[in-house]
């Protein structure tokens, strides 16, 4: 059998799981990661049963269960009166499902899939390495590659190229043309707190929603429940920034004035606010996003495919952007395995990847965008969402769409014609 190379650009989560998910597959993967070190800036982020279960299939559920929190409810508040307005419990998940809801430190999750990338010996990670763009020919692709100091590198040759480059992917740009990604207009503030330096009643092993017009915040534990991750979301802009830039936005990390936040939430319930005042080091930032995809071949071309954020960026309000960028990494492995002299080629694979994708992508990017109106809503769109709440309760808030996704079945790649 020949085996074949995928190269891939971008070691984030979604780059580090396409790397081991196509690794167990049998093909040869070169990862190439612009930074000096694989790493996640701190913060938290929850992972739908859809998503652990694949992270189980691929041998990571015991790491997972060492390091990940398994909260038992959701419960979603108001933000000014703090009362609550509906609750799912998420133990009974796993019976649903076949796994369980998870919330885990982004660093926690991208250790342990670097972990298994490096115990693959058919996976060659390099750091320090920027993919500068491509030139795809009729039977290879070359990836184009700069170092730190911006030198050009011999270019590294592939039968097929994965751009899991993040929000602002340039293999995106060279594909698409599509311009940069847009503002939201919205905020996010982010910080954890040691759960044994908090006030016994501001420590939590739910996920808790704290909902209020044009503003919301989550919490849940993290890192086996000593820490709590907290996140705010906020209409606002940096002022003077008008278009998006990953320069002006520095990869959307910055130092944030924890009294701008608290302003913005001003008229919090007392233990919303006594949480915000207990919560010490907060970083702030831009939320950008894409609109919904509407084509597979926004994500695949010929022998070049995108993943994760580089192909779908969303707003973080269904908590999956990086749960698609997990099952965009199953599809894809699912895909190339079957390449081979007896099955499709490698372009007709990528296309049968971008079309078990796209759509279920395009939904993801479009609920999280409709949650962002829902939870942020004011006036009459407020008291109907409440009322939803109060009257279909955990109905409202499982999604079996969302959470029961399955990998595609063995066999469904078709050769071309
Ligand atoms: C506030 C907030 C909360 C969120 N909460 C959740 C949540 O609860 N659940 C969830 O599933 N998702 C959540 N997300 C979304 C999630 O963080 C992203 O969807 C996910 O991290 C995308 O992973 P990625 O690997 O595609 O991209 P990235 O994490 O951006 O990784 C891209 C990688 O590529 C590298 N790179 C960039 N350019 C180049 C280049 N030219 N050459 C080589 N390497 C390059 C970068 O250094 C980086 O390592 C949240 C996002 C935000 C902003």
């Amino acid at each position: 059998m020949t085996t074949r190379t995928l190269l891939v650009a971008g070691g984030g989560i979604g780059g580090m799981a396409a790397a081991l998910a196509c690794a167990r597959q049998g093909w040869d993967v070169r990862l190439y990661e612009r930074a000096a070190a694989f790493s996640e800036v701190g913060a938290g982020i929850q992972i739908g049963p859809n998503v652990v279960r694949l992270l189980q299939g691929w041998g990571l559920g015991e790491a997972l269960r060492a390091v990940a929190a398994f909260p038992a409810r959701l419960r979603v508040r108001d933000v000014a009166s703090g009362r609550t307005l509906g609750e799912l419990g998420l133990a009974g998940m796993a019976g649903r499902y076949g796994a369980p809801y998870a919330t885990i430190h982004r660093a926690d999750l991208l250790q342990l899939l670097h972990a298994a990338v490096q115990a693959c010996p058919n996976v060659a990670l390099q750091l320090g390495q920027a993919a500068e763009g491509f030139a795809a020919g009729a039977d290879a692709v070359q990836l184009q590659l700069r170092d730190a100091a911006g030198r050009a590198l011999p270019a590294a040759e592939g039968d097929a190229l994965l751009g899991a480059d993040g929000l602002w992917s340039r293999l995106r740009q060279q594909l698409l043309h599509d311009g940069p990604p847009r503002l939201t207009g919205h905020l996010a503030y982010r910080a954890l707190a040691a759960q044994a330096e908090l006030p016994p009643e501001l420590r939590s092993d739910e996920v808790t929603a704290w909902l209020g017009p044009r503003q919301h915040l989550v919490c849940y534990p993290v890192r086996g429940g000593a820490l709590l991750n907290v996140v705010g979301f906020v209409h606002g802009r940096l002022p003077g920034m008008h278009t998006p830039s990953p320069d002006a936005l520095a990869d959307w990390d910055h130092g944030a004035n924890a009294a701008e936040l608290r302003a913005a939430f001003a008229g919090a319930c007392a233990p919303l606010a006594a949480l915000l005042q207990a919560v010490g080091a907060w970083r702030l930032w831009v939320m950008c996003d894409r609109p919904p995809m509407t084509r597979a071949a926004q994500q695949a071309r010929g022998r070049v495919a995108l993943l994760g954020d580089a192909a779908h960026p969303m707003r973080p309000y269904l908590a999956q952007g990086a749960g698609m960028a997990i099952e965009d990494a199953e599809a894809l492995a699912h895909a190339l395995r079957q390449v081979g002299p007896a099955g499709p080629d490698v372009p007709a694979a990528l296309a049968h990847y971008a079309g078990e994708r796209w759509q279920r992508n395009a939904s993801v990017q479009a609920r999280a965008l409709r949650n962002g109106r829902i939870y942020h809503a004011a006036g009459p769109l407020r008291l109907g969402r409440d009322l939803a709440m109060a009257v279909l309760g955990e109905g409202l808030l499982d999604m079996p769409w969302l959470y029961g996704w399955r990998p595609p079945r063995p066999a469904a790649v078709r050769s071309r014609e």
